[in-house]
């Protein structure tokens, strides 16, 4: 399924998680693509949605939110055939292992992950990425807290690596990255998940 402008007609919706965490700032991107969104809290929200964005935050909270609802089962039902994209926190959500037990990942993509494996928030960094898929080869890499991918599964692919490690991985409709592209003025990694990449 595209979501790009030029595809005319109506445009499917992109769901975005809005429990906690950096929400608004993915759908600051979408109204920038000229995509249609809603926020996301319950499983009827994401019965109108097409594709959904997880976004950064604290995925301790955002697991136990999950888990009080139903919405973290409606997920793992979604993301069956829907484009799901999870980002830094997001990522922990969709993976398969998570080496805190108060996470319940939705193992969506199967990957391990760390969490805050590069130290704490004074280490954040931001670097750049080579990028297979803009025009330049480059995006930027917000990296906030950021956990660590560990064993990637064959079936996953790695689409970004920073230092020799998976940053940005998919599995078909599911795509995850350890990095922040809201935080940037780059529409490039939405644009891509939505199919919509030049
Ligand atoms: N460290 C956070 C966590 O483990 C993720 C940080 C982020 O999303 N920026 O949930």
């Amino acid at each position: 399924m595209k979501f790009c402008k030029t595809e005319g007609g109506n445009l499917p919706k992109v769901g975005v998680l809005a429990l906690q965490g950096n929400f608004a700032k993915h759908a600051q991107k979408l109204q920038l693509l000229g995509i249609p969104y809603q926020y996301v809290k319950t499983s009827q929200d994401l019965a109108k949605c097409d594709a959904l964005i997880i976004p950064g935050g604290e995925s301790t909270t955002m697991s136990k939110l999950l888990e009080l609802s139903n919405l973290g089962c409606a997920i793992q039902e979604f993301g069956t055939t829907n484009p799901i994209m999870g980002t830094c926190a997001g990522l922990i959500l969709l993976s398969r292992k998570v080496d805190d037990p108060r996470v319940k990942p939705l193992g969506l993509i199967d990957i391990s992950v760390k969490r805050n494996a590069y130290g704490s928030q004074l280490d954040s960094f931001i670097t750049p990425l080579f990028c297979p898929f803009t025009k330049n080869r480059r995006c930027r890499g917000v990296f906030i807290r950021a956990p660590k991918i560990g064993h990637v599964a064959k079936n996953v692919q790695t689409i970004i690596s920073q230092n020799n490690e998976p940053v940005m991985v998919r599995n078909k409709n599911i795509i995850a990255l350890t990095f922040h592209p809201e935080l940037t003025t780059e529409l490039s990694v939405h644009a891509y998940f939505l199919g919509c990449a030049s």
